[in-house]
């Protein structure tokens, strides 16, 4: 390789390290949670690494039961931060004018509706106006469902989903998560044992294609930390209808304070692949809310323009020669991409591999030695970014030792 291309190539790489590793979508956000101000939330986004926030107002009572923010506070965000934020329209469901006020938010630019977190049972006439407008809209809905307090009686939601199939619903909180296990005890939000698969919410998800599910909040943490080899299962079984959200109100965003942080964590840890994490953090809901992606990353070498495709075997035989320059050169840059995966690299660094994830550079972390055996490095490639490793297996050698 010439110098210049050389050259060229380690800068493009770089860069790809200080952009972060990969798009974030979270669902679930709100204004003046628990007090936190605009400024706390942004912040809050950045270091959970979240490229696009979707803001739930609340209606224009109860606040969520948290003094969330309402539909004006949600476009005057959006609006001064367009690149960031996109919101949702919300409104008590069975107050007298609701439907024009969703009317009025989603002409404004709302990309869905809620959260509804109102006390109605599911099915009401109130839940069937604002499938009426989301149907109308081409929009979501997302729904609270909360045993005896909000959107009751999910045992007959399946109704809803059949009277509006054309209309997207996004399940969200304790009854939601609960009832993953068929034996779920109604009364119990926060449950700890071991889930039989097969309750509501797993069925809903298998049977109908316009049910998804919004893994934010303590609720949606539990469900995946309470048995993680069911819940290896279940990321599976529906990696094509599960969203990441954070609905946090600290203001950290890293760290055990921070359940959107862990829950994002928890997705990349558990999900059997890196294509079912990537869905779940972004993919899934950049086609359910129909939001743009950032660009493709190109990388230069040389004359030939690589682009970076999902084909991961091409791009590991591309990059592995220049790999032990780029450990030498960007040893802050590793370290610090090493960092946001949750490992601490100093002193390893020999152990970083890059990698594609769905268009985008990654670092990766193995057991493998760059300047070790190169045969057999050749021949594997662990993904990796806070992923489990040896999930990918390029030429079928198996993982590393
Ligand atoms: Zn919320
Ligand atoms: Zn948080």
């Amino acid at each position: 390789m010439s110098e210049w291309s050389r050259r060229t190539f380690l800068a493009s790489v770089a860069a790809s390290l200080v952009h972060a590793a990969e798009p974030v979508i979270d669902i679930h956000q709100h204004t003046n949670y628990a007090g936190r101000s605009d400024d706390e939330l942004i912040a809050h986004q950045t270091k959970m690494g979240v490229t696009r926030t979707v803001l739930l107002p609340s209606g224009s009572q109860y606040g969520l039961d948290v003094g969330a923010g309402g539909n004006d506070s949600v476009v005057a965000l959006a609006g001064r931060h367009p690149e960031k934020f996109s919101y949702f329209a919300n409104e008590v469901p069975d107050l007298a004018g609701a439907r024009q006020v969703l009317e009025k938010y989603l002409k404004l630019g709302a990309i869905g509706i809620g959260e509804q977190k109102f006390p109605v049972e599911c099915d009401s006439p109130a839940i069937h106006m604002v499938a009426e407008v989301a149907e109308e809209f081409g929009v979501p809905i997302l729904l609270h469902f909360q045993h005896a307090k909000y959107n009751m009686g999910i045992e007959r939601f399946h109704t809803v989903l059949e009277k509006h199939p054309r209309v997207n619903f996004i399940g969200h909180a304790q009854t939601w998560w609960g009832n993953i296990d068929r034996n779920h005890q109604p009364e119990v939000m926060y449950p700890k044992t071991k889930v039989a698969p097969g309750g509501i919410t797993d069925r809903l998800l298998s049977d109908y294609p316009n049910m998804f599910g919004d893994l934010s909040a303590g609720s949606g943490l539990n469900a995946l930390l309470r048995d993680e080899d069911h819940a290896q299962g279940f990321l599976a079984r529906h990696q094509d209808k599960l969203l990441f959200g954070s609905d946090c109100d600290d203001r950290v965003g890293e760290g055990a304070a921070c359940s959107g942080s862990r829950c994002l964590a928890t997705i990349r840890r558990l999900a059997p692949t890196a294509g079912i994490a990537t869905k779940i953090v972004y993919g899934n809901a950049a086609r359910l809310l129909r939001l743009k992606l950032p660009e493709r990353r190109k990388l230069r070498r040389g004359a030939a323009q690589l682009h970076f495709a999902d084909d991961l075997t091409f791009v590991h035989r591309t990059l592995h020669f220049t790999l032990e320059v780029i450990v030498h050169q960007l040893e802050r840059e590793l370290e610090w991409a090493g960092r946001l995966a949750g490992y601490d690299l100093k002193g390893d660094l020999l152990a970083v591999h890059f990698a594609v994830a769905d268009g985008t550079l990654v670092a990766a972390t193995g057991a493998a030695h760059l300047t070790g055996n190169g045969t057999r490095f050749l021949h594997q490639f662990n993904l990796h970014l806070g992923r489990r490793p040896g999930v990918f297996d390029v030429n079928g050698t198996g993982p590393f030792p």
